[in-house]
Parts: C-alpha cells; sequence; structure tokens
C-alpha cells in the first residue's frame, strides 16, 4: 500500500539521525533504532561489507567510524514513493560522508530504524564519467594530429603488464573478472584480466552442451550493458559466452586470454605483489598493488575419495570435465550427487537414451523454475517488475537490503506458498524415492545458495524424469566402494557402470589461494563463501556477510570476487569502489575485518 505519511515518517526519522550523528550523539541516535535493528553497510561507513546488529552493534560501529565518516543530509529519494504495509513503513533514502554520495534503504517498526541499508555510491571529485560527463570521443581544435582512439587503445594493449604495471591484477577472466574489469575501467583504475583459456566466455562455452542458465535473464544483466529485449530468459551457455566476449570488447577491457598465473607472492614492505603467468608459452613477472581472484566459486572441483577408484574400469570425470551425452549412448553412466549440475546432466543423458542413474546421497531442495519466478524472484526480476518500473538496479538495491540475519524470514513464506502450489509434484517426487527438503528452516533455495552455494535444483525438466523412471534413481545411501564395473552403496546396493559422473561440487575459493601464493596466505585468509549460520555446510560463528567475498580480507592487497551473474554485477560496484579508493589514497580504515574461523 502506498502511503504519503510514510514519506513524512521516515523524513522525521532521517532528519532526527541526521542531528544525532552531527552532534556526535550516539545515545540519540541509537533512540531512533529498535532493540532488534540491523545495519548493513556496503563500504559507505566501514570499507567493508558489513552487517552490525541490535543496538551494542550499532553502537560499536558509529563509536569506531563516526568522526572519520562525518555522515550529513540524510534524505528520503524524492523520485521513490515510500510505502507502509504490515506495521513496516519502508523506502529509499539519500545521504553524504565526507568523501562519498550514498544510497540506502531503510524500513522502520514503530516509528523506529528496524534495518537500515547504507551504501558507497560514489567517491566525491571520482565520479564514474556518464551521462552528462562522459567522454567527448572525437579530438578538435588542437587536438587535431594526436593519437586515434584505436591508437591509443593499442598502445595501452602493448604497453600494459609489459612497460607500465597495472594497479589491479584480476585473475580469471569468467563473467565475474569481466564485470569487476568493466567497472575499473569506467574509474580509470589500469587493471588486467589474466584468463588461462583462450577467450572471454570460455569458461561457460566448456561446460555440458546442454546447460543454460538457471537465472531469468532480468537477474542476470551485466553492468552498464543490458541484455537487449529478444534476449531468451534462460541464455544457452555458448550464448552467454559470446555475450561476454563482445563484452569484454566494447567495454575495453585489457584481457589477456591463453595467459595462466603460475604463482604469486606478496612484499609486505613495498605493499606489492609479484605474479608470474605464462601467456603463449612464455614467462612474465606482473606487479600489481592489487590482487583479485576471479577465478570461480564454481571451478575448483570437489571430487570425494572412494576406494576402488583405482581399480575402476571405465572413466570417471567431475562434473565440471563432462562435455555431455555424445560418444555415451551404449554406456552405464553413474552421476554421484544431485543437485543443478547432477540433474542437468542427467537429463541430457537420459534424452540421448543413455541409461543413467542418479546417486543421491543427502537430501535435495527442488523448486520448480515456474515457480521460483511466480513467486519468489518475479516480483523484483520480472518483466512485470520492470514494468512497475522496478529496474535492475532497484531491485539490487532492495534485495541488498534485506539484512542475512533475517532473510530467511522474509524468504520462508514464498517457499511455503511453492510447496503448497506444486504440492502434487513434490509427493509425486518423493514416491519416486527422491529425498527432498527445503533447507534447514524451510528458508527454500536462495538461503542454501547464500549458505552454501549448494544442495538444490532449478527444475527444468529433469525431475519429471525422475518421476518417470527415464532417470533412475539410488538415493539415501552413501556410496562405500568401487568395483572395476560398478558402484556399491553402503547398503549393499550395487549400479552397473561404465562411466561414473561425480557432480559433488566445488571447494572454497581459498583453495586458489593456496594453489597460487601459499597455503600459509590461504589459512590466513580461510574459508570462502557461507554466512555463518551453522546449517550443514554452513559451519558458524555468524559471520552475517558472506566470508571474504567482495571486501578487504586478512591478507592485505587480496580480494575474491565472483558469485552468480546477479552478485558479479552488484557488488563488483563496490569492490570497484575499494580498490579505487585505495588507488587514490583515500583513509580507508577498514571496521570489522572478520576473523578466520575455518581453513577451507
Ligand atoms: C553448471 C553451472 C550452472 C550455473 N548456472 C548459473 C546461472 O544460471 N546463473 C548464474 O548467475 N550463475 C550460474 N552458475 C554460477 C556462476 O555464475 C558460474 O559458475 C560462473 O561461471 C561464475 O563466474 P566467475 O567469473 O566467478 O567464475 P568462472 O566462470 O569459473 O571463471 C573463472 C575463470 O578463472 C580462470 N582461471 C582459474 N585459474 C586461473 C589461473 N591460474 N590463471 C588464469 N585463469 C584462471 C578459469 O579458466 C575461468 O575462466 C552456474 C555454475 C555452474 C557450474
Amino acid at each position: 500500500m502506498l502511503d504519503t505519511a510514510a514519506d513524512t515518517k521516515i523524513q522525521n526519522v532521517l532528519s532526527a539521525l541526521d542531528r544525532a550523528l552531527a552532534e556526535r550523539n550516539i545515545e540519540d541516535a541509537l533512540a531512533l533504532f529498535t532493540e532488534d535493528c540491523y545495519w548493513r553497510d556496503l563500504v559507505a561507513f566501514t570499507w567493508n561489507i558489513k552487517t552490525v546488529e541490535g543496538k551494542a552493534g550499532v553502537r560499536d560501529m558509529l563509536e569506531t567510524r563516526l568522526d572519520e565518516v562525518k555522515p550529513r543530509d540524510w534524505t528520503v529519494d524524492d523520485n521513490e514513493t515510500p510505502a507502509h504495509a504490515d506495521g513496516v513503513t519502508e523506502g529509499f533514502i539519500e545521504f553524504e560522508t565526507e568523501v562519498a554520495r550514498g544510497y540506502g534503504y531503510i524500513r522502520l517498526k514503530d516509528g523506529l530504524i528496524w534495518t537500515l541499508l547504507t551504501t558507497m555510491h560514489e567517491l566525491k571529485g571520482y565520479e564514474e564519467p556518464s551521462g552528462h560527463s562522459r567522454p567527448l570521443g572525437a579530438k578538435h581544435g588542437d587536438e587535431q594530429g594526436e593519437p586515434t582512439w584505436a591508437e591509443e587503445r593499442e598502445a595501452e594493449l602493448a604497453n600494459l603488464g609489459v612497460s607500465t604495471q597495472p594497479y589491479v591484477l584480476i585473475i580469471g577472466g569468467g563473467q565475474g573478472g569481466i564485470a569487476l574489469g568493466a567497472r575499473l575501467r569506467q574509474h580509470g583504475v589500469p587493471a588486467l584480466i589474466v584468463e588461462k583459456n583462450e577467450r572471454p566466455g570460455d569458461s561457460w562455452r566448456k561446460r555440458y552442451k546442454s546447460l543454460c542458465l538457471h537465472d531469468p535473464v532480468w537477474y542476470d544483466h551485466m553492468p552498464y550493458i543490458k541484455f537487449p529485449k529478444n534476449w531468451p530468459v534462460f541464455a544457452p551457455k555458448d550464448k552467454i559466452g559470446d555475450w561476454l566476449e563482445m563484452y569484454a570488447k566494447v567495454m575495453e577491457l585489457n584481457f589477456w586470454g591463453s595467459t595462466e598465473a603460475k604463482r604469486a607472492s606478496y612484499d609486505e614492505a613495498s605493499e606489492t605483489w609479484t605474479v608470474v603467468v605464462e601467456r603463449e608459452g612464455r614467462e612474465i613477472t606482473l606487479q600489481p598493488k592489487q590482487l583479485v581472484l576471479a577465478t570461480g566459486m564454481s571451478a575448483k572441483p570437489n571430487t570425494p575419495s572412494i576406494p576402488g577408484q583405482d581399480i575402476f574400469a571405465g572413466i570417471q570425470q567431475h562434473s565440471s570435465e563432462h562435455p555431455g551425452p555424445d560418444g555415451m549412448e551404449d554406456k552405464r553412466v553413474a552421476v554421484v550427487g544431485s543437485n543443478n549440475s547432477a540433474h542437468d546432466i542427467c537429463a541430457a543423458l537420459a534424452e540421448a537414451g543413455v541409461d543413467v542413474t542418479m546417486i543421491q546421497r543427502s537430501s535435495t531442495h527442488i523448486t520448480k523454475s515456474d515457480s521460483l519466478m511466480k513467486y519468489a524472484l518475479g516480483p523484483l526480476y520480472s518483466e512485470e517488475a520492470v514494468a512497475n518500473g522496478i529496474t535492475t538496479e532497484k531491485a539490487d538495491l532492495l534485495f541488498a537490503s534485506i539484512p542475512y540475519g533475517i532473510m530467511a524470514d522474509f524468504q520462508k513464506p514464498a517457499f511455503d506458498q511453492i510447496r503448497e502450489a506444486d504440492a502434487e509434484f513434490y509427493r509425486d517426487l518423493e514416491q519416486a524415492g527422491f529425498m527432498l527438503d527445503f533447507g534447514p528452516d524451510d528458508s527454500g533455495l536462495f538461503m542454501k545458495y547464500l549458505r552454501r552455494a549448494s544442495g538444490y535444483y532449478i527444475d527444468v525438466g529433469a525431475s519429471q524424469m525422475i518421476i518417470d523412471g527415464r532417470i533412475k534413481l539410488a538415493s539415501g545411501s552413501e556410496v562405500a566402494r568401487l568395483t572395476e564395473d560398478s558402484v556399491v552403496l553402503e547398503d549393499g546396493r550395487e549400479i552397473p557402470a561404465d562411466v561414473i559422473i561425480y557432480a559433488t561440487g566445488y571447494g572454497s575459493m581459498n583453495g586458489w589461494a593456496a594453489d597460487l601464493i601459499s597455503q600459509d596466505v590461504a589459512d590466513k585468509v580461510g574459508k570462502v563463501w557461507g554466512l555463518g549460520s551453522d546449517t550443514p555446510k554452513d559451519p558458524g560463528p555468524w559471520e552475517g556477510e558472506e566470508r571474504n567475498m567482495w571486501k578487504p580480507t586478512q591478507q592485505p592487497g587480496l580480494w575474491f570476487h565472483g558469485g552468480n551473474l546477479a552478485q558479479s554485477r552488484y557488488y563488483s560496484h563496490y569492490l570497484a569502489l575499494q580498490l579505487k579508493a585505495r588507488m587514490e589514497g583515500f583513509e580507508t580504515t577498514v571496521y570489522g575485518l572478520h576473523p578466520t574461523h575455518h581453513l577451507s
């Protein structure tokens, strides 16, 4: 329900907050918050991605940061209409700090701040050149005769990494490295992307041939250039590959394909990395100030060790190595695992007439793609949302405004609806022997993704194939061992196999740091991803943010970037600002750098 009084209500609270913070009166500021409040900050207050919880959390953050941040000019965004529903008044807000302009979102309960999101929008004096301040391009008057754009670009490509050093080196040129590279380009931060594949987009092209994005187009845009209106809802992987290749070119990214980073070390005294890369067979040493690992969260294969792997006579491959069903027509295939990749791979094999068995070791959450769109994603990311004025930028901010501490409560109703609407489908699946779950607290797919990045399948048809028996199912038991030609389960069942595909997921991204830098640095940084929810595969203690992603780590100058397309799009903005600020010499005191609790 729209409510014009909501605007005044929010503005009154913001004005009181403005006064209290200007006077450094933390008691008065705290009086404006509910006891169970959350303040999520993306860089603006903390030079970190951090949520503080409860009045004690807010107090500590303000006591530590207020003098330096000097926030001011808190207002409701005039262009948006605040809303009031179910006892919560909410709306978009603007504010400034000493060094930046900020944007955010507020929710009031009983007239007090329940959730507050503050984000850094831009650094003052370092705004991205766009709109009225876009570059001219053409060279007029005295500039005529100067090098053309093409000549300048050619010189830049020839020199960067050779006679000049990038400020930022991004290892990995998937969508994550590319999105961050595009942001840094707009900020004028010299950045180089090294990618061991030949071309941008190859990390998608090399996946199994049936793969299409599981997320719909409205959720998947890259920064700056949106997909056109005729782009398919679920883009096939090779199409995404081509888009990324086009994108890297027109966004003028410095992208070295066929270049593998081999090793890296950090010199504390000069605060500089030395990174050795192999480019087309030749070793080159780079010396960036900042090193970003955009090597993929779903890229470091996690393959289980199973007795008998050495005697199995057939083919064994991790899902990331599986090209698709071609050539497997007369084989018996066992797929270990029951999440997205396992389902996609099994469906493609079954469609090709292959005898395929899915081995399900533990329960999996399933949401039908249509239902996910209708009940969960649709309100923010859909054609209807766009028609309702919810741009991608607005949707991203609204999603970011929900603190992880209460996100499960926001998610649960949508998944309750899905469970009810698709009750018959779930019943059939369970009758087929499939072990289902909706997450440890029934909060569904997104929370599983945010907590552990695994444990679910967005159903685009494989579930019906399980129900119909076209994909055979062996569920409820771990794999005990392999024989020469079968998989033996702990309960004694034996599944004959010529091919075993391990769709067993991926390891933590600090494994990349171990490979490239050292085990010590990987251990110092600790596990990447997970909120600390103390649910399966997301051990506590509670962090309240994704561990180590897009923010400072325990290793100076080392950053991790990635996630799905939406996260790469959104968080690359904040990572780019953090890197830009460092390059320009801003004081970037980090509040709440998280301690390391888990090594991997
Ligand atoms: C099967 C599958 C389906 C998915 N579906 C979706 C979806 O529908 N929607 C969505 O948003 N996300 C999806 N994801 C998740 C995520 O978006 C993808 O994994 C995506 O590829 C991540 O992009 P990235 O750039 O972070 O990593 P990647 O695409 O994995 O790119 C990392 C790059 O780093 C390179 N690299 C690694 N080590 C080195 C080195 N030493 N030197 C140089 N280069 C190196 C690799 O070659 C690779 O190209 C899916 C993931 C998988 C596995």
